[in-house]
């Protein structure tokens, strides 16, 4: 794998070949959002390890933590650094001077979400945002239909992405990627979640926009693949990446070390074992997750 194409130079394009490369392959390029450098260069090394390329996504409240340059920066040194082809994506952006931002400070891809609004407004709001990322060079990525919030209610079909919409919204707005609602929430899932994948294939079918997959903690590895195998080439994977850092630095800190170049390592193994078992299955190999 060459070196980082965290560049602003072209980097929605570069960004959306790789995607759409990964699809036509048979796979998905997996996104991970990072928290802090600990997570970032966990999940590095699992790229890293595999010789493979990965989407680095921030969320705003992310951002808001750690700074947007200071986010920007880190994630681009890592990525040069550990040798690791990766872009830097935007996670559930509702705020446009933090879009703005974002876009200023070089990021590859930037995700608009409008999903609570009414259609016609979503349209509206998205296309402005396409409209303002693509003159600076970025994609874009914006959601259709409802993927529940953390802490919010369980995935309902009332809110699943209609495929009819999916065409219209696309072709209105200029999306480089649909996040799709077929059944996935963001969160842990109180049961096994079960993916409308015929749903999923008529979407497929309405549009040709790399589909995009939230909430993919906890959806079991097979329906990782059948989502796969229906056009998905963007898989979000954040909730199981907090949670195997927290119980690995929970684990470290238990015996009493105060070194945080000892406390903080089996948290990060944690996570690049983790990493490096979705990212198996994103290439569309077997094994482990
Ligand atoms: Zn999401």
């Amino acid at each position: 794998m060459s070196a980082t194409t965290l560049e602003r130079t072209g980097r929605g394009a570069a960004f959306l070949e790789a995607v759409h490369a990964r699809r036509n392959a048979g796979g998905a390029l997996l996104a991970t959002n990072f928290y802090n450098a600990e997570t970032l260069l966990a999940v590095l090394r699992a790229a890293r390890e595999a010789g493979d390329e990965l989407i680095l996504q921030t969320s705003p409240s992310t951002l808001a933590y750690l700074g947007v340059e200071t986010a920007a920066a880190l994630a681009r040194a890592a990525a040069r650094e550990a040798g690791v082809r990766a872009w830097l994506h935007l996670d559930h952006a509702a705020d446009d001077a933090l879009i703005e931002r974002c876009l200023e400070a070089g990021w590859d891809s930037v995700m608009i979400d409008a999903s609570e609004a009414p259609f016609d407004e979503n349209v509206a709001r998205t296309r402005a945002v396409a409209e303002r990322a693509h003159a600076s060079g970025a994609a874009v990525e914006a959601e259709l239909g409802y993927v529940p919030k953390l802490g919010q209610r369980e995935a309902t079909e009332a809110g699943f992405t209609a495929p009819e919409e999916a065409r219209r919204f696309v072709e209105a707005t200029g999306v480089d990627l649909l996040a799709v609602a077929v059944g996935t929430a963001h969160g842990f899932y109180k049961r096994e979640p079960k993916l409308d994948l015929p749903r999923l294939e008529r979407i497929r079918a309405a549009t040709d926009v790399p589909l995009v997959l939230h909430g993919a903690s906890g959806v079991p590895p097979a329906q990782w693949r059948a989502a796969i195998a229906r056009g998905v080439a963007k898989i979000n994977f954040a909730t199981e990446i907090k949670d195997a850092f927290t119980r690995g630095l929970r684990d470290a800190l238990a015996g009493g070390e105060i070194d945080l170049r000892k406390t903080f390592p089996p948290a990060m193994d944690a996570v690049t074992e983790l990493v490096a078992g979705k990212l198996r299955v994103c290439r569309g190999e077997g094994g482990s997750v």
